[in-house]
């Protein structure tokens, strides 16, 4: 038996399926997007599509931008001889808050997982080797995070770039095991960043 009308009983569905958004939560905000005055509901799905339609993979690190290029990669004050490759775009925004790391990143989207039957295929992998070919790259810091993921995705990585003696250096296990790099303060991704060894 239904107890909502069905509008909302598909709002509340379509909400469920976020990340994070149980049916409780759902529910709630259903609740709540109903009750606000038509123009901001229209706001809310206007920016919802506004920023599907309208934002991109940059050219060169693949995390996600307004323009062609990212403003890191567009920036002639980055260090064009280093890259850090991070899982997400979240990730990135992490490192750069700490304000303290002045290369270039390349972000994978992903990262191996042959549980849930993510090849190296699936992340933007062959994106970092086409760059290490024409770039001039001097180390590859590899900060995915330390989950059983993406240690596999770092070690793949590193016996990747091996045969082009490019140095490839990991971050220190100063980020706590199964930690989401997002959620770790500045100062222990600074000691992480600090902490990489060569590998
Ligand atoms: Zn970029």
């Amino acid at each position: 038996m239904e107890y909502f009308s069905s509008h909302i009983q598909s709002l509340v569905e379509e909400l469920s399926r976020l990340p994070g958004v149980g049916a409780k939560t759902a529910a709630r905000l259903a609740f709540h997007i109903i009750s606000m005055p038509e123009e901001n509901v229209e706001r809310l799905a206007g920016s919802i599509m506004n920023a599907k339609r309208n934002v991109r993979f940059c050219r060169r690190c693949q995390t996600l931008t307004d323009e062609e290029l990212c403003p890191i990669c567009r920036s002639g004050a980055r260090d064009q001889s280093q890259i850090m490759v991070v899982e997400n775009p979240r990730d990135l925004a992490a490192y750069e808050r700490t304000g303290k790391y002045h290369g270039l990143y390349h972000v994978l989207h992903g990262c191996i997982s042959p549980a849930l039957g993510i090849g190296p295929s699936d992340i933007r992998l062959k994106e970092l080797m086409q760059r290490l070919q024409t770039e001039d790259v001097r180390e590859v810091i590899i900060a995915t995070n330390s989950t059983l993921e993406g240690e596999t995705t770092a070690m793949y990585i590193s016996k990747l770039i091996k045969p082009t003696g490019i140095l490839t250096s990991r971050i220190a296990s100063g980020v706590p095991v199964g930690g989401d790099l997002e959620y770790i303060d500045e100062v222990t991704l600074l000691r992480a960043l600090e902490g990489r060894r060569a590998l």
